[in-house]
């Protein structure tokens, strides 16, 4: 019998969900070795029997607690989708703001509609098994993950920095040219994605483990900043660890 897998998605914008849906021409090797029970941007059919829950989203509601425990209570293996799951993400943003003001703001005078609380990882609730970081998440990266799931293996995840995958990569440091990144203190694993097509990378893998020291520290010092003001100027995915340090 194949394996049963599950998604599910709190706060959002799905786009890690899609990327599953993408897959193309992997997918039919992915429906040879599991059967996705529940996944609703796919699929109408639900099952609540699952062995491996692949959870998309941050938890921003006091209702998504309860939704969220019993996904745990149910899954043998429990694995965070993307970086708003893994890390907080770009949700955090609203934590630098009164949630009032923020309620406000979105929701206009039917802000008491809608309940809310400040933006965390799912970590943060429940016991995660794996992590597929990334906003959005790499393709190979989840078949990789699925692959280790199904052998019975841990994930390899990178924990070294995206410097490492950019100077592989060849190529001339943004630092270089004027500009920051936040490549020193963010875990690899996207192939240095940004750097390569010359953006900065603004953290979306989260940081590299411990990263007061293992950073990339003399590449951060040479050009004058430390660990916490290159963080700093990349609020978009790190919200939740900066405001939770
Ligand atoms: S990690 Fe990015 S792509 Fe994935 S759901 Fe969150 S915002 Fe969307
Ligand atoms: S700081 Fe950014 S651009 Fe420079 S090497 Fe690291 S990842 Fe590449
Ligand atoms: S370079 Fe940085 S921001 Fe870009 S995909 Fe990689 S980790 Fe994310």
């Amino acid at each position: 019998m194949k394996p049963k897998i599950a998604f599910f998605d709190f706060a959002s914008c799905e786009g890690c969900q899609l990327q599953v849906v993408n897959l193309e021409s992997e997918m039919v090797d992915l429906l040879a070795a599991v059967d996705i029970v529940q996944f609703r941007e796919a699929l109408a059919e639900k099952s609540d029997e699952y062995a491996i829950a692949f959870v998309e989203g941050s938890i921003t509601r006091e209702k998504d607690i309860p939704r969220l425990q019993k996904i745990r209570q149910q899954a043998a293996i429990l694995v965070a989708l993307g970086s708003c799951a893994c890390i907080g993400g770009v949700n955090c943003l609203k934590n630098f703001h009164p949630l009032e003001e923020v309620r406000k703001y979105v929701y206009g005078e039917k802000a008491n509609w809608y309940e809310t609380f400040s933006a965390r990882p799912i970590d943060a609730m429940v016991a995660v098994d794996h992590y597929v970081y990334g906003c959005p998440v790499h393709k190979d990266e989840f078949l990789k993950v699925v692959k280790s799931l199904l052998l019975g293996k841990k994930p390899e995840i990178p924990t070294y920095p995206v410097c490492v995958e950019c100077k592989r990569a060849g190529n001339v440091c943004l630092f270089e040219m004027g500009l920051t990144c936040l490549g020193p203190v963010t875990r690899a694993g996207c192939g240095a994605w940004c750097p390569t097509n010359r953006g900065n990378c603004a953290g979306c893998r989260g940081l590299v483990p411990d990263p007061n020291t293992n950073a990339e520290k003399e590449v951060l010092k040479k050009y004058g900043l430390t660990m916490e003001q290159a963080v700093s100027q990349f609020r978009i995915f790190l919200g939740y660890a900066e405001v939770a340090k």
